[in-house]
């Protein structure tokens, strides 16, 4: 069975999980936070019933409630404990609040060989990045963690996370089945609202870049 470790029980990470687990991909579920009244608008799989309770559990849950195969870890994944809860992850999806997650995510991922999806939503937008080793890496596109804006403080259209979540999963799925068609690229929404069209952009590995480096000497 296909295995992968979701970043985040969120906005994202419920269409994540749950669109994954039903294309019977067996999935932990990795999130420090509780449930909160104020998550429900956008949170759609969790419900009032749920305030308090641990999102990954909750979420796990409701996996396993579809008849999918999930675990559920109340913590914030790290690179530290990335070997004991994603070690046997085929692949690895980050839909995540936090920047640092997401970079510490990416470098796993392409230190260890695997492929993975990153997704970001704000406000009315989002991005998906879609890599699997040797592809051109997040780190390659974005460097450092900048002081971006994030839901808790700039809000996000509830919505606008679970057509974010499904693009995020559809590209996961396709990565576990073997597809590297957009290795290395990223899928930008900038105002789901407007006439504007997503755009795909591929971009290339970055001279330098250290988590490629890092992969590169793995490999040799
Ligand atoms: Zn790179």
């Amino acid at each position: 069975m296909t295995r992968a470790t979701i970043v985040g029980a969120g906005g994202l990470g419920g269409p994540l999980a749950l669109g994954l687990a039903a294309a019977g991909i067996e999935v932990a579920i990795v999130d420090p936070d509780r449930v909160e009244l104020s998550n429900l608008h956008r949170q759609v799989h969790f419900s009032s019933a749920d305030v308090g309770q641990p999102k990954a559990s909750v979420l796990a849950g409701a996996v396993v409630a579809r008849g999918g195969t999930a675990k559920g870890y109340q913590l914030r994944w790290t690179a530290e404990d990335a070997d004991d809860i994603s070690g046997d992850s085929d692949l690895i999806v980050d839909g995540s609040d936090d920047p640092a997650t997401k970079f510490a995510v990416a470098d796993w991922a392409v230190r260890t060989g695997r492929p993975y999806v990153i997704a970001a939503a704000i406000r009315y937008g989002g991005n998906v990045l879609v890599g699997a080793p040797p592809s051109a890496c997040y780190r390659c596109l974005f460097e450092e963690p900048a002081d971006a804006a994030s839901c808790q403080t700039a809000g996000v259209l509830g919505p606008v996370v679970g057509a974010i979540g499904g693009v995020a999963a559809a590209l996961a799925i396709g990565l576990a089945k073997g597809d590297r068609t957009h290795a290395g690229s990223i899928f930008v929404f900038d105002d789901l609202r407007t006439k504007q069209d997503p755009r795909i952009v591929r971009f290339e590995p970055r001279a330098g870049c250290p988590a490629c480096a890092a992969q590169q000497r793995m490999g040799a």
